[in-house]
């Protein structure tokens, strides 16, 4: 079923890029699996996936020593400070990096640990009160602040597009969000890179790449639904 899975999600997503325009190398994949099992994640790493996303420290860091080393690991979920030290050095990409005092723990731990961590900056860009991610219209005083720090390196911006029913509705935060990371990059900030767009999930994540997105993160798409009950 995993296989069949990515195998349709893949198909999707060289289709959005023809559609795009784009080389089918400019998309980045990765593999959502919180709440689901090891055993599942592992059966996705023997199909070729190595970008795995979590939300949850814990549960990302309980996960980690089952699987191989070459994967890289992407924390995605809203990350509070007391949690920074368990992840900063194990992940390759923390998503969401919405305050300048998170940037400053991951920055002090990752001096501590003589490593620069990459980070995305999440974005609200659709101003959801439910949201984490900061506005549009504060974020390049963050990248600015955040690019002064030592031992961090942002890479570019990420967003948790609203939940829609039909995807093209997404399609004007996609393109806002493109031409924020546009714009930033056109600044040439010291320390600050915009080659990463992470956004699409699961229901709109051909639309995400039509508009520009180099990381999609698809977890229902790849692993079914999720049960939040049995975890
Ligand atoms: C769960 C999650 C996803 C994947 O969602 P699906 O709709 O299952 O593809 C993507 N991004 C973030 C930040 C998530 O928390």
């Amino acid at each position: 079923m995993l296989r069949e899975n990515l195998e349709n999600v893949e198909k999707n997503i060289t289709l959005a890029c023809e559609k795009a325009g784009r080389a089918r190398q400019e998309v980045t994949l990765i593999a959502v699996s919180k709440t689901k099992p090891v055993s599942m994640l592992q059966e996705v790493y023997q199909a070729g996936i190595r970008e795995f996303g979590e939300n949850k420290v814990q549960e990302l860091s309980e996960k980690q020593p089952s699987l191989p080393q070459d994967i890289h690991w992407h924390m995605i979920g809203h990350l509070q400070r007391n949690k920074v030290k368990y992840i900063v050095g194990t992940v390759s990409l923390i998503h969401s990096v919405d305050s300048l005092r998170l940037a400053e723990e991951i920055s002090s731990q990752a001096v501590k640990k003589s490593l620069c961590q990459d980070i995305l900056v999440e974005v609200n860009i659709a101003q959801e009160e439910s949201k984490f991610g900061i506005s549009k219209e504060e974020t390049f005083q963050l990248v600015e602040n955040i690019s002064k720090l030592p031992n961090i390196h942002i890479c570019g911006l990420m967003t948790i597009a609203p939940f829609v029913e039909n995807p093209e509705e997404n399609r004007i935060y996609f393109r806002k969000m493109r031409d924020l990371s546009v714009d930033i990059a056109h600044k040439n900030i010291d320390n600050v890179d915009m080659d990463i767009l992470s956004m699409g999930m699961t229901g709109d994540y051909m639309v995400a790449i039509e508009e520009g997105a180099t990381m999609v993160r698809v977890g229902t798409g790849i692993f079914g639904e999720r049960n939040y009950q049995i975890v």
